[in-house]
C-alpha cells in the first residue's frame, strides 16, 4: 500500500472536496472522520434533513391552497414517526459501510 501523503481530518463538504481533490491530483489520501460514512452536518442533521422537511411543509402548503383551484383534500393527518424516518432516509441511505 502506498503511503498516506494527505490526511484530511472531517468529512464533511470541507473535508471530502479536500479529500477528493487531493486524490484526484494523484495523492495517497485518508480521510478521517468518526462517522461510518461521510457527510458532516450537511447530510446529518442540515441541509439534506432540512429539505425533506421544507418539501413536506411545501405539499401541505399546496394542498391547503388547492382548494382555490378546485381540487379539495382532507386535514392532512401527519405521521411524524414516518416524517423522521424520511428525513432520516437521505443519510441512511448511504450509511452502507465503505469497502
Ligand atoms: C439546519 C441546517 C441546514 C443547512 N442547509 C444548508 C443548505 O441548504 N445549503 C448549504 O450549502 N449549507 C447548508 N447548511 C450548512 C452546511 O451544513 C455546512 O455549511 C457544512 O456542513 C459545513 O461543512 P464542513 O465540512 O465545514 O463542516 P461539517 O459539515 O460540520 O463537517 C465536519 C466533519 O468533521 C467531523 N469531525 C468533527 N470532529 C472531528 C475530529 N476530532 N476528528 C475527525 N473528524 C471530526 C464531523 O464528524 C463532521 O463529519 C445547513 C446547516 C444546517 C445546520
Amino acid at each position: 500500500m502506498a503511503p498516506t501523503q494527505v490526511v484530511v481530518v472531517g468529512g464533511g463538504p470541507g473535508g471530502y472536496a479536500a479529500a477528493f481533490l487531493a486524490a484526484d491530483l494523484g495523492l495517497s489520501t485518508a480521510l478521517v472522520d468518526p462517522e461510518v460514512n461521510p457527510g458532516g452536518v450537511c447530510v446529518y442533521r442540515g441541509c439534506i434533513p432540512s429539505k425533506a422537511l421544507l418539501h413536506v411543509a411545501e405539499v401541505l402548503n399546496q394542498a391547503r391552497h388547492a382548494k382555490a383551484w378546485g381540487v379539495e383534500f382532507g386535514e392532512p393527518n401527519v405521521n411524524l414517526a414516518k416524517l423522521r424516518d424520511l428525513k432520516a432516509a437521505p443519510s441512511s441511505s448511504t450509511r452502507t459501510p465503505c469497502a
